[in-house]
């Protein structure tokens, strides 16, 4: 039996009758996260335009960052100077940090070096890669991704991968999907070696292929992985493919160990999908882009549905006069003091205000959410939750 982090738990408190969504308690060394529950995004160290305490208002229990943007800059030197992301970001709560092996694998063969550099090459040694800072070029190993996400401290990291790329050929991606068992693997002895005091998680890839998903989660069972995350596009946008994949894996998911969606999306609808397929946290960029560029959600007592994705526009020039609040059920920040007609005002003369106020709805009202469908687990509810929202059967 491996030794795992005594202060890392993982427990279950009630599980729903009908489906595998469940309401548990991940403890980690900064603090508990009750779950299902939703991770915002902060890339560089920062979720745009919050600060920890706009975060904390917005009730939100954990925050995941990027390794592969944090390794380029400010750079590991400085971040170990400080203890660790969290004490660097000001933010008190948990922490989840990913390995770069998304970014490595978006970026191969892609033309993206302006923004965050370019892949160079990828062998079952690492990711040569080169920044798009000084051009200096760079090694990503497992190895490496386990030493760096070491000292950014977060109570939770990811196994290095390659996860398969829309521009991928069958061939590569029956090689990364090889190459990916392998640097798990590697992972999880480089995690060892370092004390192990994170709970690493291990993630399953294989996009939509059955066959491969499965071999995948059955590989992070038998090393042993503390947790596993589900990455790759087929958990992505759309909340039909997203169920299919999560259904592939269904009898095999533990019910010890938690189970992390990376970038799960499809709005509400695709987080009922994902929660009752087991899915205790997940992260997500475009809840707060929605926000940035005017997209608000709703709740379905303001109308939100499936078919307006709960969501409305403020961009549109039918909110120029409306004094009501994006949702007057919503108990934020922004709702409380502001009208559409302000938001609309500040969305149409670009003041950078509009992305704090905005962004705080919309991490709330997914925070809100997620509470919602935990107390509605635990009351044995859900069906009638989802009922609500999505107008349908889960
Ligand atoms: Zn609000």
């Amino acid at each position: 039996m491996l030794k795992q982090s005594k202060v890392f738990s993982f427990w279950v408190r009630k599980v729903d009758k009908e489906t595998r969504a469940r309401a548990a308690v991940i403890s980690t060394p900064h603090g508990e996260i009750k779950t299902p529950a939703f991770s915002p995004v902060a890339t560089r160290a920062s979720v745009r335009a919050l600060d920890p305490a706009d975060l904390k208002k917005c009730k939100s229990q954990v925050v995941l960052a990027n390794t592969y943007h944090l390794y380029l800059t400010p750079g590991i030197e400085i971040i170990k100077k400080f203890g660790g992301l969290a004490p660097f970001m000001q933010w008190n709560g948990p922490t989840i940090t990913d390995s770069g092996g998304y970014q490595v694998s978006f970026l191969w063969g892609q033309n993206e070096e302006e923004k965050i550099g370019r892949v160079v090459s990828i062998t079952d040694r690492g990711a040569l890669f080169s920044s798009h800072i000084d051009g200096s070029r760079h090694l990503l190993t497992p190895e490496k991704s386990m030493e760096i996400q070491h000292i950014l401290g977060a109570d939770i990291i990811m196994a290095f991968d390659q996860p398969l790329g829309r521009q991928y050929s069958d061939k590569q991606k029956i090689e990364a999907f090889e190459r990916t068992l392998k640097w798990e693997e590697r992972s999880f002895v480089a995690w060892k070696k370092l004390g192990n005091k994170q709970a690493l998680y291990g993630i399953t890839q294989g996009d939509t292929d059955k066959r491969l998903r499965r071999k995948s989660l059955e590989f992070i069972l038998q090393t042993g992985f503390p947790g596993i995350a589900m990455g790759g596009e087929s958990i992505g946008k759309d909340p039909k493919i997203t169920a299919d994949t999560l259904d592939t894996v269904a009898d095999l998911l533990p019910d010890d160990k938690p189970l992390h969606a990376l970038g799960l999306g499809g709005g509400p609808e695709g987080i009922f999908v994902g929660v009752a397929r087991g899915v205790d946290t997940f992260d997500n960029t475009s809840i707060t882009r929605l926000a940035r560029n005017g997209w608000l959600f709703i709740y379905p007592e303001d109308g939100g549905n499936i078919k307006n994705k709960f969501r409305i526009d403020l961009n549109k020039r039918k909110f120029a006069e409306d004094k009501k609040s994006i949702s007057p059920y919503c108990d934020c920040y922004t709702c409380q003091n502001f009208s559409r007609a302000y938001l609309h005002h500040l969305f149409n003369t670009k003041e950078l205000l509009v992305f704090r106020l905005a962004s705080m709805h919309n991490i709330y009202f997914i925070n809100t959410l997620m509470e919602r469908i935990r107390k509605s687990i635990i009351a044995g509810e859900l069906k009638d939750l989802a009922k609500v929202w999505l107008d349908k059967k889960l």
